[in-house]
């Protein structure tokens, strides 16, 4: 059934509890990169627009110890949004208390507050990520209405999505969730055939998950990245010293055999004697030395990608084609991302911290249908699971 939206609700004098996920990168009180705090924009400027006083919150890093209170400070985030928004954000240093609860009495229709990281909670036995039961009701409190604009997390039932959820009269998804539901959820209810799926990264382990649920759903599945060694190596070749997991063997013969050809392994790669930058060697699978590592797809493995990725119309892609962070061998990466942005009349979809960077890298965030906000919540998603962030918002 379709979730509640934000455009769905009357927000006018409302107070609006809006979880978003301004998990940015930070250094030294600096932030990286803005597109998490520009992403949630739509969502922030609709409610103030419409009338309602914005309560604005987020996680930041992760909170174990007393150090960690200062590196993931959100006033820097505040100073920010305040910039974008060109308009004044009042920022509370507290999670709770007070000050936070006059504050809120004092907003007027249309102004914007934002509090202090929500994993400060975490210092004190996990509250907000253990979703502790009165920590959700006291937040929730705080509002009328919860806005769950908040992707990156959605994989997980913290106290500041689930948790206020479950207290609250009335709850929506923001317009960032609206679309990953809308492209993501559509790419595992009902894809649009030809669809092919494109995985790399690391580990194979990690999205055994995803394998199996898009040998159920894809056409194809083209595997690059360190985790086609595994599967090399299950089918007897020599890999040399390239990433294996020898313990996902026999899973990596079970998947190939239950896909049925589905999957895709290309057949040359670039090949370094070390684990570094440094330019490689074009090798086919069959050539591999005992001291050779894979490090990207080769240039004829690309070509059939290219190949298959001809007519597709849903393409998914996570996770990159080789190690893309040495510029020796970011070209498998890249030459997937540029292959899947020029298709046209499909469906594409990339996830994945990695795979996002690349596609920015080249500019190309316009050229896909959906540049998902999230990693672990993205592949989750993918693998057919209910997200907790998702669920637990009304339905329509
Ligand atoms: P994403 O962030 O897009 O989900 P992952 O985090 O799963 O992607 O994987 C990214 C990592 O995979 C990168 O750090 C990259 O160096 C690594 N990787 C890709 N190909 C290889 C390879 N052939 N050997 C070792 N590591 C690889
Ligand atoms: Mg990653």
């Amino acid at each position: 059934m379709a979730k509640k939206i934000v455009s769905d609700l009357d927000l006018k004098g409302k107070r609006v509890l809006i979880r978003v996920d301004f998990n940015v990168p930070m250094k030294d009180g600096v932030i990286q990169d803005d597109t998490r705090i520009r992403a949630a924009l739509p969502t922030i400027e609709y409610v103030l627009n419409h009338g309602g006083k914005a309560i604005v919150f987020s996680h930041l890093g992760r909170i174990k110890t007393e150090e960690d209170l200062a590196k993931n400070d959100l006033k820097p985030v505040s100073v920010h949004l305040e910039e974008l928004l060109g308009k004044h954000v009042t920022f509370i240093n507290a999670t709770r208390g007070k000050e936070l609860e006059d504050a809120i009495a004092n907003l007027k229709d249309g102004d914007i507050l934002m509090f202090q990281n929500t994993r400060y909670e975490d210092l004190d036995g996990k509250k907000e990520s253990k979703n502790d039961s009165e920590l959700g009701a006291y937040w929730a409190s705080l509002g009328d209405v919860f806005i769950n604009d908040a992707f990156g997390t959605a994989h997980r039932a913290h106290a500041s999505n689930v948790g206020i959820a479950s207290n609250i009269k009335e709850s929506a998804a923001g317009f960032l969730l609206e679309k990953e539901i809308k492209y993501i959820g559509g790419a595992v209810e009902n894809p649009e055939h030809p669809y092919v799926a494109i995985l790399g990264g690391a580990k194979v382990s990690d999205k055994i998950a995803v394998i199996e649920e898009l040998i159920k759903k894809a056409d194809k599945i083209l595997i690059g990245g360190g985790m086609r060694y595994t599967f090399l190596k299950a089918q007897g070749y020599n890999i040399g010293q390239s990433l294996c997991e020898d313990d996902k063997l026999d899973l990596a013969r079970e998947l190939l055999a239950k896909a049925n050809g589905k999957i895709i392994l290309p057949g040359d790669a670039v090949c370094a004697k070390e684990f570094a930058d440094v330019p490689g060697v074009v090798k086919d699978k069959t050539e591999f030395d005992n001291d050779d590592n894979g490090l990207d797809i080769g240039p004829k493995s690309l070509e059939l990608f290219q190949k298959e990725l001809e007519g597709a119309k849903t393409v998914v892609w996570n996770g990159p084609m080789g190690v893309c962070e040495f510029k020796n061998y970011e070209k498998g990466t890249l030459g997937v991302c540029e292959a899947i942005a020029h298709l046209k009349g499909a469906n594409t979809i990339v996830g994945g911290g990695d795979s996002v960077a690349a596609v920015e890298k080249l500019g190309y965030v316009d050229k896909f249908t959906h540049v998902s906000t999230g990693g672990g919540a993205c592949l989750e998603f993918l693998e057919g699971k209910t997200l907790p962030g998702i669920a637990c918002i009304q339905d329509k």
